[in-house]
C-alpha cells in the first residue's frame, strides 16, 4: 500500500457523485486507485479527500486535487460548488494540515487536461499547446503548455462553452443566448435528444438509419462541435486536441462525425485545408481516471 518511491504522487478527482484517488509515478502511470461516494459539505469533502489519500499511502506524498467550480490554484481556495454545498473552502490548507503534506488544487477540467496529455502521450513541442476538450454536462477546454496548465489572466482561459455563436440560439444559464455549450455538450444533447439512453450513440444510430428528426438534431450538434474545434484551432493553434468528457464515451463514431464535418468545411476553404483540423483530433480512452491522474501530475509543481 505504501509506495515511497521518488516522485510518487497522489491525485484526487472530486466530482459531484464520487471522489476518485490514484497513486501515480511522476509520469502519471497508475500504481493504485481508491474511490468513495462524494458527500456534500465542507467537512465531508475535506474528510473524504483525506481518507482517500491515507488509503492510498501512509507516507506524506504531494497531493493534487481536481475539483469543479471556481478554483484559485495559487491559494488553493475553491468557491461555488453547488453540488457539494461549498460556498468557499480553503481546500489546500485544510487537506494539507490534516496530512502534513503540500497540496495543489486545480479546476477539474484543467487537471483532466494534464491527465489527457499524459494518456495521449504525444510529445508537444515547446511553446505549443495541447488542448483537452471536455464535452460533459457543459463544455470547457483545458490548455497544457510546456507541461503545465495555462490559467490566463483571470483563470477563464478555457471557458469556450460560453462563446456565443448564434444570437437567435437557445438561452444559456450564463445569461447569453446561443453559447456553444447550449448545443455542443453532453448536457445539451441529452436535452435535444431525450429519447436516447445514452443520447449521443442513439442519435448517431438513428440518423444513420435515416430518421429525419435525428438527422436534423445531429446536424445541429455536429455543426456546433465543428465550430468548437475550429475556434480552438484558430485561437490556440494546438498541436493536439483530445476529445473527452461523457460524450466522448460514444467513441469512434463521434470522432468520425466530427472529422466529416471538419472535412466538409475544409472542402470549401483553402485556408481551412491548410490547418489540417481532423488530423489534430485524438479520442481519449473511456475508462482511464484522467482527472485523478492529471490532479497527481498537477502536484508535481509542489516539488519544484
Ligand atoms: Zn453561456
Amino acid at each position: 500500500m505504501t509506495n515511497e518511491r521518488q516522485g510518487t504522487l497522489i491525485g484526487i478527482d472530486v466530482g459531484g457523485t464520487k471522489i476518485e484517488g490514484v497513486l501515480t509515478d511522476g509520469s502519471g502511470a497508475v500504481l493504485a486507485t481508491h474511490r468513495v461516494p462524494a458527500r456534500p459539505g465542507d467537512t465531508q469533502v475535506v474528510g473524504d479527500v483525506v481518507a482517500v489519500c491515507r488509503r492510498l499511502s501512509d507516507a506524506p506524498l504531494p497531493v493534487g486535487i481536481g475539483i469543479p467550480g471556481q478554483v484559485d490554484s495559487e491559494r488553493g481556495v475553491v468557491r461555488d460548488i453547488v453540488n457539494l454545498g461549498i460556498v468557499r473552502l480553503d481546500l489546500a490548507e485544510e487537506v494539507g494540515a490534516a496530512l502534513g503534506t503540500p497540496v495543489r488544487v486545480e479546476n477539474d477540467v484543467n487537471a483532466a487536461a494534464l491527465g489527457a496529455a499524459a494518456i495521449v502521450g504525444e510529445p508537444v513541442p515547446a511553446g505549443q499547446d495541447f488542448v483537452f476538450l471536455n464535452f460533459g454536462t457543459g463544455l470547457a477546454a483545458g490548455i497544457v503548455r510546456d507541461g503545465r496548465v495555462a490559467h490566463g489572466a483571470s483563470g477563464a482561459i478555457g471557458e469556450i462553452g460560453h462563446i456565443p455563436v448564434d444570437p437567435n440560439g437557445l438561452p444559456c444559464p450564463c445569461g447569453q443566448h446561443g453559447c456553444l455549450e447550449t448545443v455542443a455538450s453532453g448536457g445539451a444533447v441529452a436535452r435535444l435528444w431525450p429519447q436516447g439512453e445514452p443520447p449521443m450513440p442513439d442519435l448517431l444510430a438513428k440518423a444513420a438509419a435515416g430518421d429525419a428528426e435525428a438527422g436534423r438534431v445531429l446536424g445541429m450538434v455536429v455543426h456546433a462541435i465543428g465550430d468548437t474545434v475550429q475556434i480552438v484551432i484558430q485561437a490556440y493553434d494546438p498541436a493536439v486536441i483530445a476529445i473527452g468528457g461523457g460524450m466522448a464515451k460514444t467513441g469512434r463514431p463521434l470522432i468520425d462525425a466530427i472529422a466529416a464535418e471538419l472535412d466538409r468545411r475544409a472542402a470549401a476553404s483553402h485556408f481551412l485545408r491548410t490547418l489540417d483540423m481532423p488530423g489534430r483530433l485524438r479520442l481519449l480512452p473511456a475508462d482511464e481516471p484522467i482527472g485523478a491522474i492529471g490532479a497527481a501530475l498537477a502536484a508535481k509543481v509542489l516539488g519544484q
